[in-house]
């Protein structure tokens, strides 16, 4: 299997702007779960990079669990986006759901997402496959390690060598955070698999005061990154907002991050 540790023994390093993901640093994607408006995503940018993070993230189409729920502003936030990069030089993360969106999506992120949801939709898969972008494969909520790594196999399969993992908590009995984060899966993907693996602490949590504690657990279990939400009003966030940090929190975790691994 292209992913395995058989196929190939040396970790496998992306590049994208500042970060390296698999290098033994942890670069921190950071930013709202979407991106509202303008002015939104363009406080959050500066504050999250000021802060020390080497890439940005927002979300243009949402996968929302209500349909009344905000969607996401679609294509004119891919533009806002392309805003991002041009005024602050971060490179930008964003969720691609469909095929039929998936050139729009291509063309304005330098890491296209694939969220929980869509682990394995498989055609989305294929169509990531032959995407000229690195591709962050987050796992499916309920999603076993052999079954992520497939979903990964997919997408190598057709052709795109650059995918690197995201555990964001599976789905289990406890009420005291949204999702419990898989800190296991860390170890034991990278046992299996020579692609870098990262954590996104912030869906797992689902409240903010958890994120700080997970985003350090997971420094010190060898993440190779981490994606983490920040906003600048979460109590007016639109979506996401009870996990996200205020910016002056995102600072401090970076400070603490700092004294446990190489991340800035
Ligand atoms: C997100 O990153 O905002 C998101 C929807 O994540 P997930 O697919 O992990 O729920
Ligand atoms: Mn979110």
């Amino acid at each position: 299997k292209l992913v395995s540790r058989e196929f190939r023994q040396e970790n496998t390093q992306i590049c994208v702007g500042e970060a390296v993901f698999g290098n033994g640093t942890m670069p921190v994607i950071a930013g709202p779960c979407a991106v509202e408006s303008l002015d939104q995503v363009l406080a959050i940018a500066k504050a999250v990079k000021k802060a020390g993070a080497k890439l940005f993230r927002g979300g243009a189409f949402k996968p929302r669990t209500s349909p009344y729920s905000f969607q996401g502003l679609g294509q004119q936030g891919l533009e806002y986006l392309t805003r991002v990069r041009e005024e602050t030089g971060l490179p930008v993360v964003t969720e691609v759901m469909d095929v039929e969106t998936f050139d729009m999506v291509e063309a304005s992120a330098d890491i296209i997402q694939i969220g929980t949801r869509n682990m394995q939709n498989f055609t989305l898969l294929r169509r990531a496959g032959k995407a000229k972008k690195p591709i962050i494969l987050k796992r499916g909520m309920s999603a076993m390690l052999q079954e992520w790594l497939m979903a990964a196999e997919y997408i190598m399969e057709e052709g795109n060598a650059n995918v690197i993992l995201c555990e964001r908590g599976v789905r289990t009995f406890v009420r005291h955070s949204r999702n419990t984060l898989d800190l296991s899966v860390v170890p034991a993907v990278k046992k299996e698999s020579h692609l870098p693996v990262i954590v996104d602490p912030s869906h797992a949590a689902g409240v903010r005061d958890l994120v700080i504690p997970l985003a350090c657990a997971s420094a010190a279990l060898g993440a190779d990154g981490l994606m983490i939400e920040v906003h600048n009003h979460p109590e007016e966030a639109l979506s996401d907002g009870g996990q996200s940090l205020y910016p002056d929190q995102f600072e401090q975790t970076m400070k603490k991050l700092t004294d446990i691994r190489t991340v800035i």
